[in-house]
């Protein structure tokens, strides 16, 4: 089947309401496409037989207008390996979504984590859109990356708070050479080293943690060595229980390791899975047995 292109909301309804099992898959990107948003496609090629990219960088998410400026768009070259990977429909909704004094979705708690605090508005700008799509497409399954893993939290909050039935589907960080977790803003980092050096550190936490040799508080440590390593800023450097972003506590529980560094005026994120693991009252970390 030819993949459509469909430039607005209109086009998309067409075809959408000429679809007898309306079952979609969807797939939000932002464009400049890599290997991990094709893994995403890949997975919702394996579980049916309509998938919907949609590439818009939205506005709303960027809280510095500079960024938006800067992030890097391939339209032509994205199309090109969409039509090479036969994904049944693009949705370029470039002109659809009423941004000026949208009414905006309001999260609660979960904007005070992580990404929430150095970059205010951000994840209240990917839920308004998030639900702008959800209403226009309805899809069945919606697939996303664990790479920005409190994404998945915040989407699975609006399908929730507003009773849509689409379906999480999540898809592992893909990684490049040295472990660096594919990124669109990659290519705006010059020297690689750096972006290495984000991955090792969390291996390197990971493996303390596997040898029963890590507290809390050598957080600190690894963020101190992160800059003097060369690294400009770490914005955050965590350990969270996967299901709210919650602190450790006694109760052992699934979590992940997550980072933020500014590596060249880019931001980078990564984070790495844990096995169940809970904090002891001296600050150590101790995996369930
Ligand atoms: P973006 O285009 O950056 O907004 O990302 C679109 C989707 O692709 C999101 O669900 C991301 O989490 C996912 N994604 C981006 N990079 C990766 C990666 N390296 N591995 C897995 N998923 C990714």
């Amino acid at each position: 089947m030819k993949t459509l292109i469909l430039r607005n909301k209109f086009e998309l309804e067409k075809v959408l309401n000429s679809i007898k099992q309306r079952k979609i898959n969807f797939i939000p990107t932002m464009g400049n496409l890599h290997e991990g948003h094709f893994e995403l496609i890949r997975s919702a090629k394996k579980h049916g037989s309509i998938n919907l990219v949609s590439i818009y960088v939205n506005p709303l998410q960027f809280n510095d207008k500079k960024d938006f400026d800067n992030y890097p768009r391939s339209i032509n070259k994205d199309l090109k390996y969409l039509k090479e990977l036969k994904v049944s429909m693009v949705y370029l909704p470039e002109k659809d979504f009423n941004l000026t004094n949208t009414s905006m979705i309001d999260l609660g708690e979960i904007v005070n984590k992580l990404c929430g605090k150095n970059r205010k508005g951000h994840f209240e700008g990917v839920a308004t859109i998030i639900l702008k799509f959800l209403l226009i497409i309805k899809p069945e399954k919606i697939f996303l990356g664990e790479k920005d893993f409190q994404q998945i939290l915040v989407i699975k909050k609006v399908i929730k708070d507003f009773n849509f039935s689409t379906n999480v589907k999540t898809v592992p960080i893909v990684r490049g050479h040295g472990g660096i977790a594919l990124s669109s803003r990659n290519q705006r980092i010059k020297n690689i080293n750096n972006l290495e050096k984000v991955y090792n550190c969390l291996i390197d936490i990971k493996n303390k943690i596997d040898e029963d040799n890590f507290c809390i508080k050598d957080l600190e440590y690894f963020k101190k060595n992160l800059v003097k390593s060369g690294i400009c800023r770490v914005n955050y450097l965590e350990i969270l229980k996967e299901s709210d972003l919650s602190e450790l506590t006694s109760i052992p529980s699934k979590c992940r390791i997550f980072i933020s560094c500014n590596i060249q005026g880019v931001n980078v994120i990564d984070n790495l899975g844990l096995k169940k693991i809970y904090l002891k009252e001296c600050g150590q970390l101790k995996i369930s047995s």
